[in-house]
Parts: C-alpha cells; structure tokens; sequence
C-alpha cells in the first residue's frame, strides 16, 4: 500500500508565501493545535538541523490535552529542558546565552554562545595551522575583460606562507583598449605599454602550479582559463564556492546559495582591502582560503554529539 504524500517541501525563507501555515510550537503559543487527522501541508527542510512540519490554521482547534498527550508533553518537556542544558558547561540556558546560527536561522540546542564561541575559536586555530602546513599556490589574474579573446593585464600568486611567487604586469599581444574593465582594476593600455606579454611569463607558471599540491583561487577557473596552464592532478580549491555555502544567501530560482564577490567575503573575515589589483585579491584569497574552509567544514555537534 503507498500512502498518498500531500504535503510540499519547501526552505525556511520560502515560508514567508504561507503566512496561514504554522508548526505545532507555533500553534500552541497561540493556544491552538491542529484538528484529529488533519495532515500537514508542508515540510520545512532545513540542512544541519531537523526539518519540521507545518498546519494551515484553518483546520486547527483550541489546544486541550487527554491522558496519552498529557505524558507526552512531560516527556518533551524534560527533553526541552536536556536541551536547553549545554553539554559543556553543563548550565541551563537563558535566551541570551543561547547561540544563534545566521546560516540556519535558528538557535542551537544542548550548546551556549560561550562554550560555542570557545570550542570555535580553539579548532579553527588548528585548522587553519594544518591548512596552511598544505603546499599552497593562491593565484589571480586581472585580465581586459571576461570573454575568450580577452588578455591577461596583470598575473599574481603568493605561497602557503604569503611570499610573493610572482606578480607581473603582462601587455596584451593583440587587445589595445580595454576601458570597461579599467574601470573595474585601474590598469590602463599606459600603465603596461613597456611591459612584457603573459606568453613570456606561462613557463614560470606553469612551474608555480606543477610544484604546488593545491590550487586555491577566488572564482579560480575564470584564471585557470586565461593562464592555459595543465593543472591536471591538482586540488583545485575555489573559494568562491565554498563562501558561498557559508555565506549561505539561498536562491530559490537555482536551488543553491548564492555567490559573493570576493569584497563581500573578506569583509566577512574582517579583512580590510579595497584594490582590485590581482596581488590584492590573492591576498584577500589567501586570507580568506582557511577561515572559509573551516566555516564549511565546521559543526559544532562533531565535538560535543549528534542532536538527539
Ligand atoms: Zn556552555
């Protein structure tokens, strides 16, 4: 027998569209829960944490309890209060001490901001330590614009350490005016006109990226297009995809978390930098490579158990 499945999945941001559907906790705050048999309309799917159910209130009834629902509610009500206990420090929580996670928006159960705050702190040190252990080539390119015929104007990449391995000004071989993208990077036809072209450089980075074991890059295969270098076998990390995830501004047209520039990350790290000058973006990556990379991988419950 298959059991007709008539509720929608949708994401937490979508629910603003339903304003009369609400989950039983919300029902109940207003002294209200849903009739005998009445059947959910939706499910809240959220990533980390349970996903949960709503009810149309139109189909609802004034909140009474029988025996069974009675013992039921004790039940809850000791794991309500387990949960709002952190594991760490073993204190019950007030609203304030709570932790609230931006990404999921919601608070966190069994943990406080203090201990979560502290344990963050300690395992992201180490992460970014053992991270940057790696042997990293974090590259940019400035380039006359964005479509195949355009040129690279100005080639950088810096080390795990942050040393500069190169970072070169290029004159494009067949490209005299490029206005649209000065705009964007400053670099004009003037600036490179005594300069070498990208083709004198390749060789050296083509060593840059064969010695190295990871690629790092912010939107990295737009510069591995203009550099037409082979990075085969090689960790390729874009850091675009993964702040995006952290960053987590979902799209409800594409179904996944939209983009950020790389300014809207390294604010988001507290790096302060304005140039789009590519010396300056590939330090803003490098910078912002581990902490992104932590915040992706990171969550909480690895170190304190799974949610119950
Ligand atoms: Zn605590």
């Amino acid at each position: 027998m298959t059991r007709k499945i008539n509720f929608i999945n949708i994401y937490p941001s979508e629910r603003e569209k339903y304003p009369n559907w609400y989950s039983k906790t919300e029902l109940k705050k207003m002294k209200l829960m849903p009739k005998i048999n009445v059947k959910p309309v939706a499910l809240v799917n959220r990533k980390h944490y349970d996903s949960y159910y709503l009810y149309d209130i139109e189909k609802t009834t004034e909140f009474k309890l029988n025996n069974k629902q009675k013992n039921e509610l004790k039940r809850r009500r000791k794991l309500n209060k387990e949960k709002r206990t952190c594991r760490v420090c073993k204190k019950v929580m007030q609203e304030k001490d709570r932790y609230y996670d931006q990404r999921e928006e919601c608070f966190l159960d069994y943990i406080c901001k203090n201990c979560y705050d502290k344990i963050y702190k300690q395992h992201q040190e180490e992460y970014i330590n053992n991270l940057m252990n790696e042997n990293i080539t974090c590259l940019d390119v400035e380039t006359t614009g964005l479509d195949s015929d355009d040129e690279i104007l100005q080639i950088s990449a810096i080390n795990s350490k942050g040393e500069i391995l190169i970072n070169e000004f290029c004159r494009p071989e067949f490209k005299t005016a490029w206005e649209e993208a000065t705009w964007i990077h400053g670099i004009t036809p003037e600036q490179v006109k005594e300069c070498k072209s990208y083709v004198f450089y390749k060789d050296k980075v083509q060593k840059l990226i064969d010695e190295a074991d990871v690629i790092v890059g912010y939107n990295v295969y737009f510069d591995l297009d203009f550099l037409k270098c082979n990075y085969e076998g090689k960790k390729i990390v874009d850091v675009m995809n993964i702040f995006a995830y952290v960053y987590g501004e979902w799209s409800n047209y594409y179904k996944n978390y939209k983009w950020q520039n790389l300014i809207n990350c390294a604010s988001y790290y507290n790096y302060e930098f304005e140039s789009h000058n590519s010396l300056d973006d590939a330090c803003a990556t490098w910078y912002c490579y581990p902490r992104a990379s932590f915040d992706y991988n990171f969550n909480i419950y690895d170190y304190i158990g799974r949610e119950k």
